[in-house]
């Protein structure tokens, strides 16, 4: 070790981190369909959000596409851990293609209750990112009765029909702090607003967001691993910076941690995204012991230990096998 090296240099390692209980099983849905009926199979978007897990798959055999338009007529076509609207269905049908539905069961729960209130006539003020293909799948449940705002900036132009009759639902994997603020902002205006009958914002992202917390009030750089188009990634890399970490950065994998960010560093911590792999984590802190981290620690927030069965149709056709 030479002077300017740190006597210390640690990372700490966020748990949990990584594949949820939605995303193991869509990608697993993926790979049990390819073994069952053999490729291609073909997927409407991503499956879950992430490169790397979607370039994997395509390796076996899935074929990703944007619209059911693209499958070929009769084919099989998995939908997304994301969730679909109803139109989607209907469209698959309209070209008799065999879906599976590997929507995660916690979005489905939120659609679920989007068509509770939308019957009952409520006003449903949808909190969530506009294009997100979640935020999309649940308000084509209601489109007549939910209205989308788009964090705090949306809150002053939504307007309803009947400030009495009014709840607010959420995208699964927004950030927990600014979505409360959020809904504060919203009783403001709306003092009657009725809450979800439970969290929207999903078990793994509160979760994750509880861990880089952790993590982040004693790391002087935080390293997310995730994709770009990962909410609930890039929601860490805003938590670990406005929970104590002086930067904060998101890595697909390892070959995008750039040296500089290290220098004069003493802690990093590290933590990946609901959609992420572990090897890509262990790609990580090796890069990092090359650059002389090699003191790992986990930090553990909370215990996780949630599963979802496949989807029923797919069981059932791998029970007749
Ligand atoms: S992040 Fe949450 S809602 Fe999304 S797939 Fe995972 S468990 Fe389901």
């Amino acid at each position: 070790m030479d002077a300017q090296t740190p006597a210390t240099r640690r990372v700490l390692v966020a748990k949990p981190r990584g594949y949820c209980a939605g995303v193991d099983r869509a990608v697993e849905t993926v790979e049990k369909a390819l073994e069952r009926y053999g490729a291609p199979i073909y997927v409407r978007k991503q499956i879950v959000h992430n490169t790397h897990v979607v370039k994997t798959l395509e390796a076996k055999g899935a074929v990703f596409v944007e619209e059911t338009d693209a499958v070929p007529e009769g084919a099989i076509v998995v939908f997304s851990a994301h969730g679909v609207a109803p139109s989607v269905h209907e469209e698959a049908a309209a070209r008799r293609l065999k879906t599976i539905d590997a929507t995660c069961p916690l979005v489905t729960k939120v659609h679920n209750e989007a068509k509770r209130f939308a019957a009952k006539d409520y006003d449903i003020l949808l909190i969530g990112h506009d294009g997100h293909e979640e935020v999309e799948g649940t308000a084509g449940e209601a489109p007549d009765h939910i209205r989308l705002v788009d964090g705090l900036d949306g809150v002053n132009g939504v307007t309803v029909r009947d400030p009495e009759k009014v709840v607010w639902l959420s995208q699964t994997t927004l950030s927990v702090d600014e979505t409360d603020e959020t809904v504060a902002r919203l009783r403001e205006r709306f003092p009657n607003l009725i809450d979800p009958p439970s969290d929207d914002i999903c078990y793994a992202t509160s979760n994750r967001q509880a861990a880089v917390k952790q993590i982040a009030a004693e790391s002087e750089l935080v390293v997310v691993v995730g994709s770009s188009n990962s909410s609930n990634s890039k929601r860490l890399v805003e938590v670990a910076k406005d929970y104590g970490a002086d930067a904060a950065y998101l890595v697909d994998d390892a070959s995008f941690v750039r040296d500089e960010w290290l220098e004069g560093v003493t802690t990093v911590g590290v933590t990946s995204g609901a959609s992420v792999p572990e090897e890509l984590v262990e790609g990580v802190l090796a890069k990092l012991s090359e650059l002389g981290f090699a003191d790992v620690h986990e930090v553990e927030a909370v215990k996780e230990s949630m599963r979802f069965a496949l989807p029923h149709e797919l069981r059932r056709d791998l029970r007749a096998r």
